[in-house]
């Protein structure tokens, strides 16, 4: 997911393992979840397209400010983790 970001937060393999970068620890629950369904969505629609919005949005109808507030959160940690 999110191929601008350096660190990649998850990925849902063809094998249907789900790998969650440690780093999520520090975010909020809510967030954790999300990235936890987007991931897992990626098992039924790889791409980031209508399709796989529509599955998402069925869970979480705030989908696109989970998507902004995770792009912060995400930001802030990586900038805190890595600076030193
Ligand atoms: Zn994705």
């Amino acid at each position: 997911m999110h191929k601008k970001m350096k660190t990649k937060m998850g990925s849902y393999s063809t094998k249907g393992n789900l790998t969650i970068n440690t780093l999520l620890k520090h975010l909020p629950n809510k967030l954790i979840e999300y990235v936890i369904l987007h991931e897992m969505t990626h098992s039924q629609e790889r791409k980031h397209n209508e399709r796989f919005w529509k599955i998402i949005s069925k869970k979480i109808k705030e989908h696109q400010k989970r998507e902004k507030d995770l792009l912060v959160y995400w930001f802030l940690v990586q900038t805190l983790t890595l600076s030193n």
